[in-house]
C-alpha cells in the first residue's frame, strides 16, 4: 500500500506504465464507474503525454481529469512498475490547486474551531431542508462530524494483559479525535493504562498531514510532519499509538520525507508508531450480549491493508456476530475528492453499501476517522457506521 503521499518520487519520473491493465482490477474509482478515463493507467498516459508534449493537451483540464482519485494507493501494491498514483495526483493537484487545494487545507489546519462549528451548524439544518442533490450530501457530510447515533457500547475488557511493562506511550488522535471525539482518545489512553503502559496524554500532535499531500498541499504537509515530529522527540521518543488507518499510513511514511532525522532515529520512528488494536497482547475480551447488534460488518480501510489488527481482533471478540468484512473495497472518502468530485465519492460509497447489504439495526465498524464520516454520511436509514472505539466500553 502507499506510503507515499508526497510529490512525486525523482525515479518515478523513469518508470513507464506498460498498459498491463492490472490495476484496473484494484481500481475502486473503475469498479465503481467502468470509466476508463478515470482509471489509473489513463491518469499516468495522460501524464506522460503531457511531459513528452507539452503543448497537445490542455494542461489544466488533462490535470484536473488525471486528479480525480481517491489516493487510496491499491493500484501502486498492484501495479509490476510500480507507479503510483497518490504521487502523481499530489504533484498534478499542487500545480492546479484551486480552491479545493486551498479550502481544504484551512478545513485541516484550523479544524479546532470549523469543526465544532460545522458539527453544531448541521444540527440545526431544518428536517426535511436539503432533501435531495449535492447540498443534501453536504449536510449529511457535516452531520456525520457528530458523535455515532445509535451505536452503544456492546463490547468490553474481561481480562487485561500487561505487554506494556511499564513503557512510555501516546496516542496519535488524528483531525476528527482532536476536534471532536475527545472520548476516542480517553478510551485509548485508558486501554494503553489497563495493558500496563506508562500512558501519558500528548497534546503536541496535529494532523499527520496525509491528505494535505494528497490534495497538493505539500509545504502544510510537511510542517505538520515536522511538528509531530518534534512533539515526539519533546516527550522522549514513546510508543504512539494509532487508531486511525490513515494516520498511521501518513506517519509511517515520514522517514520518506527530509525532517532531519538523525541517526538511528527514522527506524526508531517506524517501531515507535503502533496501531492500538495491535497492542492488545493476550487481553480477553468479551461481548455484551444484551448490547450486541444481531449483525455486524467491517470496513477495511485502504490504508490499513498493511496491518489488518483491527478486524483480526474484532473477529476474535464478535465471533459469528461479525458477517461481512470489506477487504479490497473503497468507502470513497477520497480527502480533497469530496470537493473536486462529490458524485464520484458517492457512486464508490454506493457500491459499498450494496456489498455490505445492510439491514436496520446493524452495525459497520471501522479503524479510520476519513471511514468512519464517509460512512456515516452514506448509510442507510437504520445502520449505525463508528469507529471499532464506540463499540468498546471504556475500561474502568
Ligand atoms: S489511488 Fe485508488 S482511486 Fe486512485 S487511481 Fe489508484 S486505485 Fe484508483
Ligand atoms: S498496473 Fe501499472 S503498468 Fe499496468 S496499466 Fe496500471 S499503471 Fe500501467
Amino acid at each position: 500500500m502507499t506510503r507515499h503521499p508526497a510529490p512525486l518520487p525523482e525515479n518515478q519520473a523513469e518508470k513507464q506504465c506498460m498498459l498491463c491493465g492490472r490495476c484496473l482490477e484494484v481500481c475502486p474509482l473503475f469498479a465503481a464507474t467502468r470509466r476508463e478515463e478515470l482509471a489509473p493507467r489513463s491518469k499516468f498516459l495522460l501524464a506522460q503525454r503531457l511531459e513528452a508534449e507539452p503543448g497537445a493537451l490542455r494542461a489544466v483540464a488533462a490535470d484536473k481529469l488525471a486528479a480525480l482519485c481517491l489516493a487510496c494507493g491499491r493500484c501502486e501494491a498492484a501495479c509490476p512498475q510500480g507507479m503510483c498514483a497518490p504521487s502523481l495526483v499530489a504533484r498534478l493537484r499542487a500545480r492546479h490547486p484551486g480552491w479545493q487545494g486551498w479550502f481544504w487545507r484551512q478545513w485541516i489546519e484550523k479544524g479546532a474551531a470549523l469543526w465544532p462549528a460545522a458539527s453544531a451548524l448541521s444540527g440545526l439544518a431544518p428536517a426535511g431542508l436539503m432533501r435531495k442533490g449535492r447540498p443534501a450530501q453536504a449536510l449529511a457530510g457535516l452531520k456525520a462530524l457528530r458523535p455515532a447515533a445509535g451505536i452503544a457500547p456492546w463490547m468490553r475488557v474481561a481480562q487485561f494483559d500487561k505487554p506494556g511493562a511499564g513503557r512510555k506511550a501516546v496516542v496519535f488522535p488524528g483531525c476528527l479525535a482532536r476536534n471532536l471525539r475527545q472520548d476516542w482518545t480517553d478510551k485509548a489512553l485508558a486501554l494503553l493504562a489497563g495493558l500496563g503502559y506508562a500512558a501519558a496524554n500528548e497534546t503536541g500532535f496535529t494532523c499527520c498531514g496525509c491528505t494535505l499531500g494528497h490534495a497538493g498541499q505539500p509545504a502544510a504537509q510537511a510542517e505538520m510532519q515536522r511538528r509531530n515530529l518534534d512533539a515526539w522527540r519533546r516527550a522522549g521518543r514513546p510508543l504512539v499509538a494509532v487508531f486511525c488507518a490513515t494516520c498511521r499510513c501518513g506517519l509511517r511514511a515520514y522517514p520518506d520525507a527530509d525532517l532531519g532525522w538523525e541517526p538511528g532515529e527514522a527506524t526508531a520512528w517506524l517501531d515507535a508508531i503502533q496501531p492500538l488494536s495491535g497492542l492488545f497482547g493476550d487481553t480477553a475480551f468479551e461481548t455484551m450480549p444484551d448490547a450486541a447488534p444481531p449483525r455486524v460488518h467491517y470496513h477495511t480501510p485502504c490504508h490499513g491493508a498493511g496491518g489488518g489488527h483491527d478486524a483480526a481482533w474484532l473477529r476474535s471478540v464478535a465471533g459469528n456476530r461479525l458477517h461481512t468484512i470489506s477487504d479490497g473495497r473503497c468507502c470513497g472518502m477520497g480527502g480533497v475528492l469530496q470537493l473536486a468530485a462529490p458524485d464520484l465519492s458517492r457512486t464508490v460509497a454506493g457500491a459499498l453499501w450494496e456489498f455490505f447489504a445492510a439491514k436496520p439495526g446493524e452495525q459497520v465498524l471501522t479503524g479510520c476517522s476519513g471511514c468512519v464520516l464517509q460512512l456515516a454520511a452514506t448509510a442507510p436509514q437504520g445502520v449505525a457506521a463508528a469507529h471499532w472505539l464506540d463499540a468498546l466500553s471504556t475500561p474502568t
